[in-house]
């Protein structure tokens, strides 16, 4: 991982001059306390509709990469579980399968991140979903000398979406996956504030779109290999 790579003092092992292998036991800089070079970090945007395995593959990233998993989603979800007043609010839109407001959402993203100092990087993942978050990201990262690496999108058609949410909602129980019209309205709103966010990210050139239909796996090894290829 390029985090490490560069702090790799073990290449030049073994040592011509020593007789006696000593094992040397490297802590990175986090650990060292020292300031990581956070230029080496690398923060993902998941980008897709409703459905698009955003979660699932979040899952495979934050074990392989070793990087925080945010999901707005479940963040939202959480303060809706404790009964906190940002869950009500949050609620009160999610219900009808709209956005919450976005300096709402934004705060909450960046209290998340400002709450893991250690993380490696990050998966964002439900987040940015209007032009004004992804302002509000890059504009955060940038304040961390930190900014977004790669936006992967899964890719995937309305009806199979639809099918796959109908399926997760007899399981996970969330009300906003149970009702048809919830979800279309939240295809709704990805086409007229989400959607945009694709020339957002290609005029910087960070835009990578993933076919996110056909078993997990085949979708790991496709996102594995646009990471594998960044610069
Ligand atoms: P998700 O779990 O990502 O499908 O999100 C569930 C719901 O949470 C969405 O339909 C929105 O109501 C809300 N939500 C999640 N992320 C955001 C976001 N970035 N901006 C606004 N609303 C969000």
């Amino acid at each position: 991982m390029i985090y490490w790579q560069k702090y790799n003092i073990n290449r030049d092992w073994p040592c011509p001059t020593r007789k006696t292998p000593v094992k040397i036991v490297y802590l990175p800089p986090v650990n060292r306390g020292l300031k990581p070079n956070l230029h080496l970090m690398i923060q993902l945007v998941l980008f897709g509709k409703p459905g698009a395995g955003k979660g699932t593959q979040a899952e495979f990233l934050k074990e392989t990469y070793g990087l925080k998993h945010l999901s707005t989603g479940d963040l939202f979800r959480h303060h809706i579980k404790n009964g906190t007043s940002l869950g009500l609010l949050a609620q009160s839109y999610m219900d009808q399968g709209a956005l919450v407001p976005d300096q709402v959402t934004i705060d909450m993203l960046e209290e998340a991140v400002d709450q893991t100092p250690e993380a490696k990087g990050f998966i964002f993942d439900g987040f940015p979903r209007t032009t004004a978050q992804a302002e509000a990201l890059d504009a955060f990262l940038a304040s961390k000398n930190m900014k977004v690496s790669a936006t992967i999108a899964l890719e995937a058609h309305d009806e199979e979406l639809l099918v796959r949410l109908l399926e997760r909602g007899k399981i996970s129980g969330r009300p906003d996956d149970q009702d048809e019209t919830k979800i279309r309205t939240r295809f709704d709103e990805y086409n007229q504030k989400t959607a945009p966010l694709r020339n957002y990210y290609q005029a910087q050139n960070k835009f990578y779109s993933v076919d996110g239909i056909g078993a997990i796996e085949e979708v790991k090894q496709r996102i594995a290999e646009v990471i594998a290829n960044l610069g």
